[in-house]
C-alpha cells in the first residue's frame, strides 16, 4: 500500500495501461503539467495527465477574474480541448490520493470513484496551495487566490459588500466596515488586487450608488514584512508603495495579523501594538505551501521537505533513488528556485526532454538549468514594475510589457482575443464585463465544507445508481401501463365510486 492511499483493497482491480508503448503519467493540468505533456507530443509514448480540475489555469491572472475583467474561461481553458490535437495524450480528471513508488501506480479518486493508473516515467507537477500559516480556520473569512472557486468567491465577496453598504445606508446602519477592504500579502497577487479594489471603488463603482460613496472605500493592504514586493528590491518596491498610497490604497507594513474573523481582523505590530481593522472583506495573498503529494513522495524517498512542504529534487529534477519520477514546479526545492511559472514550464520541458532522450539512448541534458526571464506585477493600469536580468523598469513602459508577456503566454487564441477586448473595456474605459456574482460563489463552498466528504456525499455510490434507476424504471413503466389502461377503457371524467 502507498503511503497516502488509504484503499488498498481496490488499489489492485482497476490498473490502467492504455498500450505497450512507454507510459507517461502526469500530474497536474497546470502549467509544469501542460506545458510536460505538450512537449512530448512527438516521442513514442503515450500519456496520461490526471489532474483535479478540468482546467488548465493561468494563475496570473486570477485576481482579474476576482475584480471582474474577465471571467474565468479566459484564464481557464478545458485541459481535454487544448490537448484534443496531440493523440498521444490522454486527459483523466482526478485528485491523485496516492502514489506508490515501488509498484509504479498512481491512484486517484472523482466524487468516490477510484482509478489506478500504472507508469513507466512520473512527472508530478501538483503545484501549490495557499499557506495560512498553521492557522488554517482563517481560510473561511479570507479566501485565498489559487483557484478559480477562490477568485469566483472573491468576486462575490467584493461586489456584494458594495450592495450591502448600499443596503445598509438605506436601514441607516453603519457601513464603514462594508466598505473596508482588506487584502494581506504585500506580494505581486496581494499589490495587484489592492490596485484592482482601489480602482473599481474609485474609478469604476463610483457612479453605480445612490447612497454610498464608493470613493470612500478603505483599501488597506498589509504585510508582516518591512516592504512591499520584497523580492524587486528595495527601489521597485519603495515606488511601488508610493504609487498604490497615490492610489488611495493604506500599506501597513510591519503588520502581522494574528486574528481574522467574519467580521474583519487584528494585526500586531513589531512593538507589541495591535490593531483591530473592521471589513467583511478579505483577501489573503500570503504564503503558499507546496501539494500534500511532496510528502507522500518525501515519505517514500526520504528526500526532505522544506517549510514550505516543498520537496528537496536531485539536480536533473528526479527523486532519490526514482530516476524515473520527475517533480517539477512549486512543488520542488532546488536552489532557491522561486515558485514562478517559467520554472514550472522549463522543468516540465526538461523532464519530457530527459524522458524522450533516454527512450532514443541519449546521454542526459546534465542537471536542470533555469533561464531567469524576468518578473513583473501590475500595480493598476498604466503602471507596472518589472526585473529583466539587471534591467528595472517602472511606470508604462513596464504596464506595456506586462501586458504583452501574459497576452503571449495566455493559453488559446480566442482567450487572447477576448481578453484584449476586455482589457480595453476596463484600462481604456473604465467598465467590468464580468461584475455577475451569485450566492452560491460566495457561500457554497462553506456549505460543501460541512458535509463529511464533501461533494462525495451528494452523489450516489458507483453502483448504487443503477439499482435506484432499475427501480426507477419498473415505477414508470407501471405508470405508463396504469396511464394507458385507463384510457384504453374509457376511465378518464368518469366519476370514483368511493
Ligand atoms: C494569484 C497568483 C498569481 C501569480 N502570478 C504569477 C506571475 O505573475 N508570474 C509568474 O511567473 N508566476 C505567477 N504565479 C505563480 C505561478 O502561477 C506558479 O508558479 C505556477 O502555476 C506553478 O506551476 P505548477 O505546474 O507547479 O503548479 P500549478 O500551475 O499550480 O498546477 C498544479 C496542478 O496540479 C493540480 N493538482 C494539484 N493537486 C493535485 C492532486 N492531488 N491530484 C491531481 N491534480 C492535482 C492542480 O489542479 C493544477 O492543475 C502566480 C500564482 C498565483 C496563485
Amino acid at each position: 500500500m502507498a503511503a497516502g492511499d488509504n484503499t488498498p483493497e481496490t488499489a489492485e482491480r482497476s490498473v490502467a495501461r492504455r498500450s505497450d508503448r512507454h507510459q507517461v503519467v502526469v500530474i497536474g493540468s497546470g502549467f509544469g503539467g501542460l506545458f510536460g505533456t505538450k512537449a512530448l507530443r512527438r516521442s513514442d509514448v503515450d500519456v496520461t495527465m490526471i489532474a483535479k480540475t478540468t482546467h488548465h489555469l493561468f494563475q496570473p491572472l486570477l485576481y482579474q477574474v476576482a475584480t471582474g475583467i474577465l471571467s474565468e474561461g479566459e484564464i481557464a481553458p478545458p485541459t481535454r480541448e487544448v490537448l484534443a490535437g496531440q493523440d498521444n495524450a490522454h486527459v483523466l480528471l482526478g485528485e491523485v490520493t496516492g502514489i506508490d513508488l515501488d509498484k509504479r501506480v498512481v491512484t486517484s479518486q472523482v466524487l468516490g470513484r477510484e482509478l489506478v493508473t500504472s507508469y513507466d516515467s512520473l512527472i508530478v507537477a501538483a503545484g501549490a496551495g495557499q499557506s495560512y500559516f498553521g492557522n488554517d480556520h482563517f481560510a473561511e473569512f479570507a479566501p485565498g487566490m489559487k483557484s478559480i472557486d477562490d477568485a469566483l468567491e472573491l468576486r462575490g465577496r467584493i461586489f456584494g459588500a458594495f450592495e450591502l453598504a448600499e443596503l445598509a445606508a438605506a436601514r441607516g446602519e453603519p457601513t464603514d466596515h462594508l466598505l473596508t477592504f482588506v487584502v494581506v500579502g504585500a506580494g505581486p497577487t496581494g499589490v495587484e488586487m489592492a490596485g484592482q479594489i482601489a480602482e473599481l471603488a474609485h474609478r469604476t463603482l463610483k457612479d453605480d450608488f445612490r447612497l454610498i460613496s464608493t470613493r470612500h472605500a478603505r483599501v488597506i493592504l498589509v504585510d508582516a514584512a518591512p516592504q512591499v514586493l520584497p523580492p524587486f528590491g528595495a527601489k521597485l518596491g519603495a515606488w511601488t508603495k508610493e504609487k498604490l498610497e497615490g492610489l488611495g490604497v493604506e500599506v501597513l507594513l510591519g503588520a502581522l495579523v494574528s486574528e481574522v474573523d467574519e467580521r474583519g481582523l487584528v494585526v500586531k505590530y513589531k512593538d507589541g501594538s495591535s490593531q483591530r481593522i473592521d471589513a467583511i472583506a478579505k483577501v489573503w495573498a500570503a504564503g503558499v505551501q507546496a501539494s500534500p503529494l511532496g510528502r507522500i513522495l518525501s515519505e517514500q524517498t526520504g528526500a526532505p521537505l522544506d517549510r514550505a512542504g516543498r520537496i528537496a529534487v536531485n539536480p536533473d529534477l528526479t527523486l532519490p533513488g526514482y530516476p524515473e519520477v520527475f517533480v517539477v514546479g512549486d512543488m520542488i526545492s532546488l536552489d532557491n528556485l522561486p515558485g514562478v511559472a517559467q520554472v514550472a514550464i522549463q522543468g516540465a520541458k526538461y523532464a519530457a526532454n530527459e524522458i524522450d532522450g533516454r527512450l532514443k539512448g541519449k546521454p542526459s541534458q546534465g542537471p536542470f538549468k533555469y533561464f531567469d526571464k524576468g518578473s513583473m506585477a501590475i500595480i493598476s493600469r498604466f503602471r507596472a514594475v518589472a526585473m529583466v536580468g539587471k534591467m528595472r523598469l517602472t511606470g508604462v513602459l513596464a504596464w506595456l510589457m506586462w501586458l504583452v508577456v501574459h497576452l503571449f503566454y495566455l493559453t488559446g487564441f480566442k482567450n487572447r482575443v477576448t481578453a484584449v477586448l476586455r482589457w480595453a473595456v476596463s484600462f481604456l474605459g473604465r467598465g467590468r464585463s464580468e461584475r455577475t456574482s451569485t450566492e452560491q460563489q460566495i457561500f457554497a463552498r462553506q456549505a460543501l465544507s460541512r458535509l463529511s466528504r464533501g461533494a462525495t456525499d451528494l452523489v450516489s455510490e458507483p453502483g448504487e445508481y443503477d439499482d435506484a434507476a432499475e427501480r426507477r424504471r419498473a415505477e414508470l413503466e407501471q405508470q405508463a401501463a396504469e396511464e394507458a389502461r385507463l384510457s384504453d377503457e374509457n376511465k378518464r371524467g368518469v366519476k370514483i365510486e368511493s
